[in-house]
């Protein structure tokens, strides 16, 4: 799978991931919001897979919604695999430190 590959490393904080989350919230489907919002207050972070909650092998990735909206969520090695063959559209994927 091509899309896989990465350029560099990225940093992210806490702080950080909670706001990609809250740009991102507004452009999911609500259902997929709910888990996720369930996820992160299990976990006490936003800095894990918004689908799993997985806290290793994370990627920032940049996606195109179906609207063609491009927005950044945080996602697993194995979550962004099965979504990528699911149809999800990856612009960019830079793994997380
Ligand atoms: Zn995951």
């Amino acid at each position: 799978m091509g899309v896989m590959k990465t350029k560099e490393d990225i940093e992210l904080t806490e702080n950080e991931a909670k706001e990609l989350w809250e740009n991102a919230r507004k452009h999911l489907p609500s259902h997929q919001v709910v888990i996720s919002e369930t996820i992160f207050q299990k976990a006490g972070s936003h800095k894990i897979c918004w689908i799993c909650g997985d806290d290793k092998d994370l990627y920032l990735l940049t996606v195109e919604t179906n609207e063609g909206k491009r927005i950044n969520a945080i996602m697993c090695k194995d979550c962004m695999t099965i979504q990528a063959s699911m149809g999800l559209k990856i612009i960019d994927a830079k793994k997380i430190k």
